[in-house]
């Protein structure tokens, strides 16, 4: 069976430890390949970033426009392979092959978008800030960063970072999650045919401890977490006490309101999406889903239709909408909180907790499940779920529902549908979420935008994509400068 390797140094590289796990593909318990994993991959991250510390001497001196050249090459490259890396992705995460693909084009977006660096990190200039003296600031890269990603998106989240961290002329290490490496494996198939000093992008495999090793080491300047909140929570402290800048992306539990003006044929399809794409398992899918006043009977059977019409199964086959959870731990988890919800009150209107895929009989398959009245002082209703799974309240009117929208502790994403542009402004002014869609199921921000999060969902303050990653991946100077009088204008 075949033993990942890391590529450090521009080369693929055994891991220094012995010890491997498995990577499985969750609808058929096929093992795909095992991943070096324990105390010997620290050893990795070092060789990492010593290659990496002297690309980034290198690079950083190359001129923007030149840097972003690559970014084009792998774009191009990401395009004309995305069948191949979509198959790869579905294999090992689950989700459909339509999903893996459209997580691609999101990867490929952020490259795009980050080809605009030579605009982006321009920096400010005033003259005569004082008689005769001129005031400038700039930005430069800040050495070597790193990336540290869950298992729910394989390609995409890692492009939420590192286009903007090498064209703003940092260098780079990616650790993928251990329950799904070989997208990565693929995409640096890519990475080494691009004309970038040796070192200057590496993947380093492993769970915990090469992620200590990352945050414990001295030349690592910056790091961008995504993943469940107590480990986003645990990296931004012991990365900033350590004296690094911290993004830390975290878990979510995303409420739905919808209200009587809403659309219900639209609504319904939009949400049913939302909860129950990539087999619930997004930051961003809608969660609990709040009805206000008279629509609750309509809704609750236009949800049921079409819910109960989504067909589970291999993701590989092209008609499934949804595929298996990511492994058999993560199913008991969710049906254990299935149960739990049941036992603190709700009513289940569609259970999806002894679905059997003819074929895939050992696959990790849900299928969708609603859950009704849940109790909303009980412990369910504040629990992130990641997976498919609709919890499914109902409140008496819009100040009511705000309430509880804001009484989370998490913050990622908050929507509402309406036909009520009145209703639509103060839900997006009023509700405590980073990121809002008003009839949007999965208010997913583009390239361009920052991917908001709040409250639990974020530790931080600049998020991944566009402007806000070009500042993450950059330090400011600032030059203040007086020359003799014979230059400097006189009055
Ligand atoms: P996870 O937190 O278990 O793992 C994420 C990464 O952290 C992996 O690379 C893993 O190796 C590492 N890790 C795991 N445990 C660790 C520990 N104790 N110490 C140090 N490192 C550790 O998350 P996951 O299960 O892979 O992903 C699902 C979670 O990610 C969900 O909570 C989901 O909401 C969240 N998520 C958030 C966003 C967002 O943008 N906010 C996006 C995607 C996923």
């Amino acid at each position: 069976m075949e033993i990942l390797k890391n590529y450090i140094d521009g080369a693929w590289t055994p891991s220094t430890s012995k010890e491997t796990i498995d990577i499985v593909n969750p609808a058929t318990q096929e093992i795909l390949a095992k991943v070096p994993y324990g105390k010997g991959t620290q050893k990795d991250i070092d060789l990492a970033v010593a290659s990496a510390s002297k690309a980034y001497q290198e690079w950083s001196k190359v001129p923007v426009l030149k840097r972003v050249q690559v970014l084009y090459r792998l774009k191009s490259l990401m395009e004309e392979n995305t069948e191949v890396l979509a198959e790869i992705i579905t294999k090992e995460s689950g989700k459909t092959y339509g999903e893996s693909v459209g997580e691609i084009q999101r990867a490929i977006e952020n490259i795009e978008v980050a080809c605009g660096t030579p605009m982006l990190m321009a920096g400010d200039v005033i003259e005569d800030i004082a008689t005769g003296i001129d005031e400038m600031m700039i930005r430069q890269p800040i050495g070597v960063a790193a990336c540290i990603t869950p298992f729910n998106f394989p390609s995409m989240i890692v492009f939420w970072f590192l286009p903007y961290a090498i064209a703003t002329g940092n260098a780079f290490v990616v650790k993928p999650s251990e329950k799904v490496p070989m997208t990565m494996m693929k995409i640096f198939e890519f990475i080494d045919q691009l004309d970038i000093p040796k070192g200057l992008v590496s993947l380093v495999h492993g769970g915990k401890d090469s992620v200590d090793a990352i945050l414990e080491h001295p030349t690592i300047k910056a790091v961008s977490f995504v993943g469940s909140t107590p480990v986003a929570r645990y990296i931004y402290s012991k990365g900033t006490a350590n004296g690094k800048r911290v993004q830390a992306q975290g878990g979510a539990k995303n409420p739905v309101v919808i209200l009587p003006d809403a659309d219900i044929e639209m609504s319904t399809r939009i949400i049913a999406d939302s909860v129950y794409g990539c087999a619930g398992q997004r930051c961003l899918a809608a969660s609990t889903i709040i009805t206000v006043d008279d629509q609750k009977r309509q809704i609750k059977d236009a949800l049921y239709e079409t819910v109960k019409s989504r067909t589970t199964g291999y993701g590989l086959d092209r008609e499934v909408n949804m595929g298996p959870v990511i492994t058999p731990e993560s199913k008991a988890r969710i049906t254990g909180l299935i149960q739990k919800g049941i036992d603190e009150g709700a009513k289940i209107l569609l259970d999806g907790r002894n679905a059997s895929i003819a074929g895939y009989e050992k696959g990790n398959f849900l299928n969708p499940t609603i859950l009704e009245n849940v109790a909303l002082d009980k412990e369910l209703i504040r629990t992130e779920i990641f997976g498919p799974v609709m919890s499914l309240i109902s409140m008496k009117n819009i100040d009511d529902a705000l309430k509880f929208v804001n009484s989370g502790n998490y913050g990622n994403m908050a929507c509402l549908f309406t036909g009520s542009g009145a209703n639509a402004r103060r839900f997006r002014n009023e509700a405590d979420a980073g990121n809002i869609g008003i009839n949007i199921g999965v208010a997913a921000p583009m390239a361009q935008f920052p991917f908001s999060g709040w409250k639990d969902s974020f530790f931080g303050d600049l998020h991944g994509q566009g402007k806000h990653a070009i500042e993450f991946f950059t330090q400011t100077k600032v030059i203040i400068e007086r020359w003799p009088n014979i230059w400097s204008r006189k009055f």
